[in-house]
């Protein structure tokens, strides 16, 4: 069973907490650099992109988690850890920072700023199953990858047809929506399968 850690400082922890232990890793969370020594590894859950980057500071974790994604750690970003893995941010603040662990630009809060929300169907190859029934919240999507990224995910209707809302590159994963909120557990196994083999 791996230990996965889910970053708690902001955001949607809770409920990553239990998807990761309905998928059979011994999830915690983990708000210190000893706590993430204790990973094998890391969610970095949907909240506010702008927040979390502060509070990694604040918490002296952004050179600890540096370090373990350089190390390979796996993790998983859900929309705004989408963001945190990102090398570029359109939309963003100045003076947010991520871990630029995945070479792909993503835009913030792209599927329009009135939208608080919406739900469209996507297809993730690797998962099997199926479709999903995605929740976007003030998500972002992917405008670019880089050759290293693998382009997993897409919507396959509706308005926002054909954008990239999942990548992955070697151990890091990233979603714009979030499956910990629809109970579908699928995104969960598929990144505690991962970190069991890593
Ligand atoms: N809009 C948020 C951000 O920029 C992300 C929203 C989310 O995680 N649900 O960080």
């Amino acid at each position: 069973r791996p230990t996965i850690g889910v970053l708690a400082l902001q955001g949607d922890v809770r409920e990553h907490l239990a998807a990761l232990t309905g998928a059979g890793a011994d999830a915690r969370p983990v708000r210190r650099p000893g706590e993430l020594d204790a990973v094998d590894g890391l969610v970095i859950p949907g909240g506010e992109s702008t927040t979390i980057s502060k509070l990694v500071d604040i918490f002296e974790l952004r050179e600890p988690i540096d370090k373990r994604i350089a190390d390979g750690m796996p993790v998983y970003g859900s929309c705004a850890g989408m963001i945190m893995l990102a090398t570029e941010v359109l939309d963003g603040r100045a003076d947010q920072r991520g871990f630029a662990g995945i070479d792909m630009t993503v835009r913030r809060n792209a599927f329009g700023r009135q939208v608080d929300s919406f739900e469209a169907p996507v297809e993730i190859t690797g998962v099997p199953g199926g479709g999903f029934h995605a929740v976007f919240i003030r998500a972002p999507w992917v405008e670019r990858v880089g050759a290293g990224v693998e382009v997993i995910g897409t919507v396959t209707g509706g308005p926002a047809a054909e954008r990239i809302v999942a990548v992955r590159q070697g151990n890091l994963l990233a979603t714009s929506f979030h499956p910990e909120l629809t109970g579908d557990p699928r995104v969960h196994a598929y990144f505690v399968e991962l970190a069991r083999t890593a």
